[in-house]
Formats: C-alpha cells, sequence, structure tokens
C-alpha cells in the first residue's frame, strides 16, 4: 500500500454478515463517518468501522473510496455501542443496522446539514379568525391547533392540514412562518415553564417521584399505574427538572397519531423546542429533527420506536409510554424490540429509564417482581374519576344478532336513551369474514394464501386480510352453481349496519383501518365523537388506544373467545391488556362507565381472575402458568422463519436447519419444529418456522452465534427467504 494510504472497514447496506475493507488516504475519516465505496457495479454509501492494520484482501484487490462524506462522526460514543450491540443481539448484518439507524436522506448520502424546519403560527388576526372559518372545517381545525402556539408544519399534516390549506391561512393573514430557530438555540439558557398548569403531586405520585429522582442505583423504573393515576404528570415533572439542567428527553410511544393531546399538555407545560417523529414527515424534516437533537436543539424528542437511534447531546432521560405495546417491536427488516433497546441505551448512558403502562407486558413486571426494575405503583386516578364497573356476559344458548346478545341490546338502549355513549369493539373488519355456498359448502378463498376471504359491503367486494388481494364477488358458486352464496360470521361493517337499523334515532361510527386511512381521518372521527355526533361507537383495537371517552358509559367486547381459545400464548394477555385500557377510559367521575365481556366460557379460570382480581392479579396468575409451562419471560425464544415459491424449498431448507440446530448437542437448547404454520401459504408463498427455546438468554445467545453461520451456509433455491426473529412477539 502506498504510504500515503490507509485502510478502512467499512459497513453496507447489504444482507450479508460481514464488513468490507477499503483503501483511504491519509488522514483516514474517522470511525461513524459516511463514505462512498464502489461495490459491484455500484457507489453505496457505507459507515466507517475501523481503521484496521491489516487486510484479508491482497492489496490488488482493495478498491479506493470514492468520497468521505462526514468530516465527524455522526453517532456518539453510547449510540455507536447500542447499535453495532443490537447487530450482535438480533443477529442482524452490521451494515444494515446502521443504515436503519440513519435518516433515509443520510443514508443517500445528503450533507448531515441542518434546514430550518418549517414552523407556523397565528397572527393577531388569527387568534380570533376561528368563528369567520365556519365553512372551512381544515382551515378551523388549524386555527384551533395553533392556538396553543406555533407548530411544526409535519404535525399539522399529520392532523389532516396540508400545505393548500396552510397557504390559504397565510393569504388571509391569519397565519405566519414561525422561526422555530431562536428557540432551538437558546433554549437550555432560557429555559421557562408555563407553571400553571402543574398539579400538586398526590401522596402516590410524591413517593415514585422521589423515587425515581433519588434512587442511587441504574435500575430501570417500571410505573404501573392505572390509567388517570397521574403518570404524565410524573413524567412532566421529571423532564421539567432534566430540561432545567440543560439535558434533553427521549419520550417513545406506540403511535403519534394517536397523541395530539400528549403533545399539547408537552407543550403548554414548556417553553422549550419538543420535537416530534411520525409517519407524516417528509425525509427532510426527518433528517432536521435528527440534527436538532444531536446538536442539542431539541429539548425533548416524543417519537416511535425508530426514535431510539436518534443521536442526543446530552440525553439526561428516557421515557417510554405504554410499554407493553407491541408496536414497540420491528415486525420486519431489523426485528428489534424498542423498549429493550431504550433500555439499553439509558444503561449505557448512565441516565434514568422509565418504563410506564397501566398494563404492564410480563416481562417488564416479571423483570419488577424478581428486582431487576424498580416498581412503582399508582393505584388511585389522580383527578376523581372511578374505575368502570366489569361483568361476564354468558351468551351460550342466547340468539345472537350480528354478535350482540339480547342483554347487552337492553343495556344500550338504557345508556343510548340517557344521553351517553356506547363502544363495542370486534376484532375483524368487513361486513362477513367468510361466504360460502349454502349447497355445497364452498367458501371463498384467496388463491395466494391459505386464507378466507373476508366479504367487505362498502365496495361489494371480497378482500384478503393477509395479502390484501382483492376480487368481485361471485354471482354463483363455482362448484355447485348455486346461486345461494351466504355470508358467515361478523365483522365491523355487518354489526355497524345492524346497530344502524336496531337503534335508527342514533348514528353509529366504526373506527378501524378501513376508514382511518387518509392523514387526519382518525383525529376528524374522534373529534366527532367528542362532540357527540355519534352515539354508537365501533372499534377494532385501535379505538382503544390513548384516547379518552368521557362520556362512553358502556364498552362492550364481543370476541373475547377468539382470545381465550388462541394458538398464541399470549393472547390472553392482550385481551386483557384491551380490556383494562378500555376498562380506564370510559366514564367520568359522575358517569362512572360498565365494561362487558361476551363469552361463551364464563367459566373460564383467566377470565374470571382477571374480572374479579384485576389485571394485577391475573397477570400473576397468567405468569404462574407461564413458569410453569418454561414459556417467556421464563425462558427466551428466538424463531427462525423461512418462505419460498414451492413447500418443497422451504422444507428441504428447514430440514437441514433443524438438523443443525439438534445437531449442535446443546442439553438446554429446545428446537420445536419445523412447523408448518396454519396459514402455510400466505401472499403466494409457503412457510415454516423453527422455534429455539432456551432458559438462559445468555445461553440462547452464545448458541445462535454458533448456528446462524452454519445456517447461513445452506444453500438455498433463489427464491428462498430466511430471517431470524429474537424475543418475538408474534411466533407463527
Ligand atoms: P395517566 O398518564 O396515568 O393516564 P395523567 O397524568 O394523564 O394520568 O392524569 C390524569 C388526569 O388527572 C389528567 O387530567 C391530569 O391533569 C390529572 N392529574 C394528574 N395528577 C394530578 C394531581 N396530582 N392532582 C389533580 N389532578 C391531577
Ligand atoms: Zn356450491
Ligand atoms: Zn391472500
Amino acid at each position: 500500500m502506498s504510504i500515503s494510504s490507509g485502510l478502512i472497514q467499512v459497513a453496507l447496506p447489504v444482507p450479508l454478515y460481514r464488513l468490507f475493507d477499503y483503501r483511504a488516504s491519509f488522514p483516514l475519516p474517522a470511525i461513524g463517518c459516511r463514505v462512498k465505496v464502489p461495490f459491484g457495479p455500484q457507489l453505496l454509501v457505507g459507515v466507517v468501522t475501523a481503521h484496521p492494520e491489516t487486510s484479508d484482501l491482497p492489496e490488488s484487490k482493495l478498491k479506493p473510496i470514492t468520497e468521505i462524506l462526514d468530516q465527524t462522526p455522526l453517532f456518539d460514543k453510547t449510540l455507536w455501542h447500542l447499535l453495532r450491540w443490537a447487530a450482535d443481539y438480533y443477529l442482524h448484518p452490521e451494515g444494515e443496522v446502521l443504515h436503519h439507524a440513519l435518516p433515509i436522506l443520510l443514508r443517500q448520502g445528503e450533507a448531515a446539514l441542518s434546514k430550518p424546519i418549517p414552523y407556523w403560527c397565528l397572527t393577531e388576526d388569527g387568534e380570533s379568525a376561528e368563528s369567520l372559518l365556519k365553512r372551512a372545517p381544515k382551515q378551523q381545525l388549524a386555527i384551533r391547533l395553533l392556538a396553543d402556539g406555533p407548530l411544526p408544519a409535519a404535525e399539522l399534516r399529520e392532523q389532516g392540514v396540508d400545505s393548500p390549506v396552510l397557504k390559504n391561512l397565510e393569504q388571509k393573514g391569519f397565519i405566519l412562518p414561525y422561526d422555530i430557530r431562536a428557540q432551538l438555540q437558546n433554549w437550555h439558557e432560557q429555559f421557562l415553564l408555563h407553571e400553571d398548569d402543574a398539579h400538586y403531586l398526590n401522596e402516590e405520585q410524591a413517593a415514585a417521584l422521589s423515587t425515581i429522582k433519588f434512587a442511587e442505583n441504574a435500575r430501570p423504573f417500571l410505573l404501573e399505574g392505572v390509567t388517570g393515576s397521574g403518570k404524565t404528570e410524573i413524567y412532566l415533572q421529571l423532564i421539567q427538572d432534566v430540561l432545567s439542567k440543560g439535558r434533553q428527553v427521549l419520550l417513545l410511544v406506540p403511535e403519534i397519531g394517536l397523541t395530539p393531546q400528549l403533545l399539547r399538555r408537552f407543550r403548554r407545560r414548556f417553553h422549550a423546542p419538543i420535537l416530534t417523529l411520525h409517519s407524516a414527515m417528509n425525509d427532510r424534516e426527518r433528517l432536521d429533527t435528527w440534527l436538532a437533537c444531536k446538536n442539542g436543539e431539541a429539548a425533548v424528542l416524543i417519537g416511535t420506536r425508530s426514535a431510539v437511534f436518534t443521536p442526543f447531546k446530552s440525553l439526561g432521560l428516557i421515557i417510554v409510554d405504554e410499554e407493553h405495546d407491541t408496536s414497540l417491536k420491528q415486525q420486519e427488516g431489523f426485528r428489534y424490540h424498542g423498549r429493550d433497546l431504550a433500555i439499553m441505551r439509558a444503561r449505557q448512558e448512565q441516565i434514568p429509564i422509565i418504563l410506564g403502562s397501566a398494563t404492564p407486558s410480563f416481562e417488564s413486571l416479571h423483570n419488577a417482581l424478581t428486582g431487576r426494575f424498580h416498581h412503582l405503583t399508582l393505584k388511585k386516578r389522580a383527578g376523581n374519576a372511578q374505575t368502570a364497573s366489569q361483568h361476564v356476559l354468558d351468551v351460550k344458548h342466547v340468539p345472537l344478532n350480528a354478535g350482540i346478545s339480547p342483554q347487552l341490546l337492553q343495556l344500550m338502549e338504557q345508556e343510548l336513551r340517557n344521553g351517553n355513549q356506547v363502544m363495542l369493539f370486534l376484532n375483524r373488519r368487513g361486513y362477513a369474514p367468510a361466504l360460502l355456498c349454502h349447497d355445497c359448502g364452498w367458501v371463498a378463498s384467496c388463491p395466494h394464501c391459505d386464507a378466507y376471504y373476508t366479504w367487505h359491503q362498502s365496495d361489494n367486494r371480497l378482500h384478503c386480510h393477509h395479502c390484501d388481494h382483492i376480487r368481485a364477488v361471485p354471482h354463483t358458486c363455482p362448484e355447485c352453481h348455486s346461486h345461494q352464496l351466504v355470508s358467515a360470521g361478523v365483522g365491523t361493517e355487518q354489526l355497524g349496519a345492524f346497530l344502524q337499523q336496531h337503534f335508527p334515532a342514533y348514528k353509529t361510527i366504526r373506527i378501524d383501518r378501513d376508514n382511518t386511512r387518509r392523514k387526519g381521518e382518525l383525529e376528524q372521527h374522534l373529534s366527532a365523537i367528542r362532540q357527540n355526533e355519534y352515539q354508537i361507537l365501533i372499534g377494532t383495537q385501535m379505538l382503544a388506544k390513548g384516547h379518552h371517552f368521557p362520556d362512553v358509559t358502556l364498552v362492550g367486547i364481543l370476541d373475547v373467545d377468539a382470545a381465550l381459545y388462541s394458538t398464541d400464548f399470549r393472547a390472553t394477555e392482550r385481551l386483557a391488556q384491551l380490556y383494562v385500557q378500555v376498562a380506564g377510559r370510559a366514564g367520568r367521575a359522575s358517569k362512572p362507565g360498565r365494561v362487558i365481556l361476551q363469552t361463551h366460557h364464563p367459566e373460564n379460570a383467566l377470565l374470571q381472575d382477571l374480572v374479579n382480581n384485576g389485571y394485577h392479579h391475573f397477570a400473576r396468575t397468567s405468569l404462574q402458568e407461564r413458569k410453569a409451562l418454561s414459556l417467556p419471560p421464563y425462558s427466551y425464544q428466538a424463531v427462525l422463519k423461512a418462505d419460498a415459491i414451492h413447500r418443497d424449498f422451504v422444507s428441504q431448507f428447514m430440514e437441514q436447519a433443524a438438523t443443525i440446530c439438534s445437531g449442535y448437542g446443546a442439553p438446554d437448547l429446545s428446537v420445536i419444529g419445523p412447523i408448518t404454520p396454519l396459514m402455510e401459504k400466505r401472499a403466494g408463498r409457503f412457510r415454516m418456522i423453527i422455534l429455539l427455546q432456551c432458559n438462559s438468554r445468555k445461553h440462547l445467545q452464545h448458541y445462535l452465534h454458533q448456528l446462524i453461520p452454519a445456517i447461513n451456509q445452506i444453500t438455498t433455491h433463489h427464491s428462498l427467504r430466511w430471517h431470524l426473529d429474537v424475543d418475538p412477539v408474534d411466533i407463527m
């Protein structure tokens, strides 16, 4: 090698478990800087991971880099460690992990230089404009949102207010672009509080707060507090403490779209830049937010799971709200758990981390009960709201109409007549989960999946909920040509249609993925509900997340049995979480709510425990059961999943993989499978899994690091895809 050049090792975004050596001239780009390098016929953006002394490649094969993109590293030391640790722990190619952690523009080679983040604020005229805009609901919404102070354009977009609306308001002189730069640059010196909103903490809250503030060791805190017990108030007071020291805060939430009230509360409390990362942002806005955190300009960052990879100049606290929510786990590509990485990051940064939930995950609860986490509980509601009363309704031998029992209909009628709202949960979109032939029993199923089509009445088509395939409804049975095609089962559409007809005096609204696709649509529905435009609310799980419905006094959960008898051992945990979340969000002090669970199995022990003794007790009973069965959190799992266009390709690969795993001879490793999932074929691909389970996390990690390189050597058909999911939340 020439005197003027040296070696660098580079991580590239390719699905290979290795790093690549290149030549670069002195001074070498620092570790953690991006470089552009030739890779086959293309140029790729990679990250420098080391300055090795020697290379396995002969000198003639070492290519020079094309360009150095950063003068200083993009990652600080702890984040760098976290990412490399995560690549190792999840056994995911390091280049892809580093790539994943960067905003898209940086992945594409854009300079790491910030531009001003677009913000809007009201003008003096704008402050009284709301009533002038009666005929322009979007404009009116914008004015209402901005009444609390300036907002980023991206957040307005998230709520359904896009740039034509803003331009229009600007022309009318109601709003102005707002320059956030001054606030970004000075907040630590002039950190201000809008004190009036802060509450005096009650005893439980005060005790929790001081435990967190004065804790001597670095264990994470699990803050288990019923909905409305004042967890968020504790967060706010802790954040205040951290900000007043000039340090930054990261708050992870399941979904930003569902938290506008939370954001409003934060902005009202702190006169400091509170930035968000969410799906409505464009690439430029993401990069600028990322840089503002890195440069110490953002005081608080609120974001979904990937926000855990944001660099901070001086991070002082991490909070994971709704820590039980499975959306914190990435389910494709680099399959990490946002909560678990947050815990690791806090440990490396030596800063406190709070995991908050009314219904902690069994994993976190187990950690708290065994002393690995500090356990803080809030049992009382902070305001004066009451918890809903809870009932199991036996529907055995009872005629159901669209899945509803006559008793529940009667209760609904009472509440509706008293001017209250009613909310029903059914975790099935569409009109009916199957269309079948009454004469021969033929069922319309998706040609690409082992699944029935769901019949949607809104567009009168058959939808596959597993591959999104859509087709017309056949006029006759393709088997026997009968015209007697009938639907079976009940989805939210059918439930809605039935209730609309049964209660013509009241208005029904559905909240599910089908009618909340567009930006701002969910928020519009919710605000209409709060204004009592609808009295009957029907939803899937998504209706339960993060919203408070004070006028809802009756909640019905209709498909409890599916969860009780699911093959997924986590199904009852999820049902209990849904149940507690909705029980906590309905009703208010003057109007206590009631929750009804409809079931064919009222005697089910878990159900009885949940209803009679509450989540806390239910969770402990369930943990005993998991322990007896050696299921997580008493064991650790990783699942190897493979799929291909032919069954044989998958089974050949999986047989070999299973032989490697079993042949390894680890006495404490259970190798379960290859198993064919109930839905073997999905989106035209045949699937199989192997479940690996071990009572020691350390041992499992050790085995995986031996097994995966060997599995990686198996020659496969080119259509075969496989991946490993460590700590899976969904095995099938
Ligand atoms: P959580 O996050 O646990 O659901 P919040 O912090 O949102 O609870 O509190 C629920 C409600 O009670 C909010 O309206 C909040 O303003 C109010 N609240 C919280 N703490 C207190 C307190 N110490 N005194 C009076 N009201 C409080
Ligand atoms: Zn037929
Ligand atoms: Zn399908």
